[in-house]
């Protein structure tokens, strides 16, 4: 299972995407599903950027988005109980997908290590998740 942003979906909060050529790579030689759990929670793309503040997912604008970025994590999981992937590889430093850090709530760029939510969501539930920054080539 792989972040959709790196397979080269449009479904950034820009309208962008981050594809990255060994997840497609990698998606050529396996069997691949692609989730976006932000559009799965029912977000718009393009829409406006959150970071975690406080445990709580919030836009830039001030807007709580926290439900439907939860949401979206549970669609991830129930997928992922479904397909029972063997590797989960994300976006790094996504408030979503990112696996070992993510930005601290100030839309300063500041770093701070922890989870996104869909990550933190699917490492509790037992699954092995990796930042795709440390997918060896
Ligand atoms: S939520 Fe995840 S898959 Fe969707 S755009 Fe953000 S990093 Fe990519």
């Amino acid at each position: 299972m792989v972040s959709a942003c790196l397979a080269g979906e449009n479904c950034k909060y820009d309208g962008g995407n981050n594809r990255n050529e060994k997840v497609l790579r990698l998606m050529a030689e396996n069997d691949v599903i692609r989730v976006c759990p932000e559009q799965l929670g029912g977000l718009p793309t393009p829409r406006v950027p959150s970071e975690i503040r406080e445990g709580i997912v919030t836009a830039r604008d001030g807007r709580i988005v926290d439900r439907e970025f939860r949401a979206g994590a549970q669609r991830c999981l129930e997928i992922a109980l479904r397909e029972r992937p063997d590797l989960i590889i994300l976006q790094s430093r996504s408030p979503s997908c990112g696996v070992k850090q993510r930005y601290d709530g100030t839309f300063s760029g500041t770093l701070t290590y922890g989870a996104g939510v869909t990550a933190e969501l699917l490492m509790e539930n037992g699954f092995r998740c990796i930042d795709v920054e440390d997918l060896q080539p």
